[in-house]
């Protein structure tokens, strides 16, 4: 059974978006088709408590249906794959970087290149596995040899990621590197200044309601390749992650 009156709060949210082509509480694009079609998607607003099988469905809809033949910004002229995301769609931690690289592009998932096998061992050092974990970009497209990501272009991206984030609600995001700590935290400070301490990001949840999720940004795996006498700030900022989510932290 789903649920009126949430049922009934999305529909006016839509109601107002086709009037006045903006959505004051932004929904996820999603949620448009369990409420347009009330057969689909059972579950989905049936409980407040979104199944692990309906977050799945959402992420995939999402990159089914809006990501993949995306053209909101310059970036889909030169990608090969566009790159959603990978991982645990009920993941209580979310790595975050700012877009796909060269073997990103290819294989259309994240963080499969040198950077992502470094991420990989980050991971395992929490006692981990990737796949506990959900790891996507900013950006879904790759920027032309590896640039950040142009303003434009993030504002044109970041509603999927916005999604994503809503979906998932995962207890804790890392921001991987300067640009996605920047984007997320909405600041112009520097990554060595905002890492080693938890941030709060703002954001409004699927029920309407005005929640926060602790960021902790670091470094980008890609810059401790290049810089590894770094790594130690970044394990730092990670064990700092585990003992919030109450992992066993390693022996001394
Ligand atoms: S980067 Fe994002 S907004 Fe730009 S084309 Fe790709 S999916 Fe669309």
């Amino acid at each position: 059974m789903q649920s009126k009156p949430q049922t009934q709060r999305v529909k006016r949210l839509l109601q107002a978006d086709r009037l006045f082509g903006i959505t004051s509480v932004p929904v996820p694009s999603v949620l448009r088709e369990v409420v347009d079609d009330g057969a689909k998607g059972a579950g989905v607003l049936s409980t407040g408590t979104v199944s692990v099988d309906s977050k799945r469905t959402q992420l995939d809809v999402l990159d089914r249906e809006q990501v993949r033949g995306c053209e909101k910004c310059r970036l889909c002229e030169k990608r090969t794959n566009t790159v959603f995301g990978d991982g645990d769609a009920n993941a209580r931690l979310m790595f975050i970087g700012e877009g796909p690289g060269f073997d990103e592009d290819r294989q259309g998932v994240p963080f499969v290149g040198r950077a992502g096998q470094l991420l990989n061992k980050m991971i395992a050092a929490m006692g981990l596995k990737r796949e506990d974990t959900y790891i996507c970009n900013i950006v879904k497209c790759r920027p032309p040899n590896n640039r950040d990501p142009a303003a434009d272009e993030v504002i044109a991206c970041t509603p999927y990621l916005h999604d994503q984030i809503r979906i998932i609600e995962p207890d804790v995001i890392v921001a991987l590197g300067a640009p996605a700590s920047k984007m997320l935290l909405d600041t112009q400070t520097g990554i060595g200044r905002l890492r080693g301490r938890f941030h709060d990001y703002h954001y409004t949840n699927l029920s309407d309601e005005a929640v926060s999720i602790s960021l902790m940004p670091t470094y980008h795996p890609a810059y401790l390749l290049r810089s590894p006498s770094e790594k130690k700030k970044a394990w730092d900022d990670l064990q700092m992650v585990m003992k919030l989510l109450g992992l066993p932290m390693p022996k001394r």
